[in-house]
């Protein structure tokens, strides 16, 4: 890009959602192995600093920042942690995506505490406006490689393009989109790669901020209106958040969003190869080149080195 400030800021941006780990082990032996890797692979130069954010709870921040004097022990590099407040991020979120959580929460209404999980839909009107990158990862990842390098990925974002994010692995977007699909039976909307949209997986976004501020097409599409507009048109209805918002946009405007290499964000997860689309699973669950992330979604365990 364009942005030659952000060349040399030496600040690498991460932000996680780490909330309730007080209450689940398997969260907590999670983010263990993420840390770990991460930490291990980690290289940054003498001047740059890992900025870690968590979105927490007052429990878990404080079980938080006891497992990350352990998981930091190691690290070469310079980092930073900083905690928010989910009860604050959610106050200033709510107004921004209340319209379209009905669109993409599980359930009828629109609860407050849903509003969290549209974060990254919003997140360049929540982060100050000096942070111009921030990459969101979820907690069941295990690095293979330095997260330097994935920040290296926003210098192929195309112009126009806002998000760097890798398709959805699982055919649960033919599931879903199964009543445009039916009436419209040449649409890419559903089918897998490397032609068709398979939608996107949220487990790892690249969030330009800078370009999300700018991009007069994807401020648009944050309103009700245009919301309730592209809904419509695909019969859509979801339960999946961010990463259902991001797949529909990406069905109309694909220019919006970056394609990461699927060892980006190699998703492990084989729900549903059981649950009625066998015969088309490996279409979408197959990622070939190598693997720099493994993402162990539905709770599927990740591969030793
Ligand atoms: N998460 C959290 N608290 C919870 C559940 C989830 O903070 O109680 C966060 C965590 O960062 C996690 C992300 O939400 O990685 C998405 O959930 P998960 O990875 O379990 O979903 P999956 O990838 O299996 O769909
Ligand atoms: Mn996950």
């Amino acid at each position: 890009g364009e942005d030659t400030s952000s060349l040399s800021d030496p600040h690498f941006h991460v932000l996680m959602m780490f909330t309730k780990i007080d209450k689940s082990r398997s969260l907590q032996e999670k983010f263990r192995v993420a840390m770990l890797s991460m930490v291990k692979h980690g290289d940054f130069l003498e001047e740059e600093v890992l900025v870690l954010h968590f979105v927490s709870d007052q429990a878990s921040q404080e079980l938080g920042q006891r497992m990350l004097q352990e998981v930091l022990l190691d690290a070469t590099f310079q980092y930073e942690v900083v905690f928010h407040d989910v009860v604050d991020l959610t106050h200033k979120l709510f107004p921004i995506v209340e319209a379209m959580q009905k669109h993409f929460s599980a359930g009828s209404g629109a609860y407050y505490s849903d509003a969290i999980f549209f974060l990254s839909v919003a997140m360049h009107h929540i982060m100050p406006q000096s942070l111009s990158r921030i990459v969101q990862v979820d907690l069941d990842l295990k690095y293979r490689t330095n997260i330097r390098d994935l920040f290296k990925q926003f210098d192929h974002f195309p112009p126009g393009a806002v998000l760097g994010i890798t398709r959805e692995m699982q055919p649960v977007y033919r599931h879903t989109f199964w009543q445009y699909r039916k009436e419209n039976p040449k649409t890419k909307v559903g089918e897998p790669p490397p032609d068709g949209l398979p939608g996107f997986n949220s487990g790892v976004m690249l969030l330009d901020l800078k370009a999300m501020r700018a991009s007069a097409l994807y401020n648009q599409l944050l309103e009700p209106g245009n919301v309730a507009k592209l809904a419509d048109q695909y019969r859509f209805r979801g339960h999946l958040g961010d990463q259902d918002f991001f797949s529909m946009i990406g069905m109309e405007h694909p220019q919006l969003f970056y394609a990461l290499a699927c060892g980006w964000n190699r998703q492990l997860c084989t729900w549903w190869r059981e649950h009625g689309y066998g015969d088309v699973f490996q279409l979408y669950y197959r990622c070939d080149g190598p693997v720099y992330i493994f993402h162990g979604n539905c709770n599927t365990a990740i591969p030793d080195d």
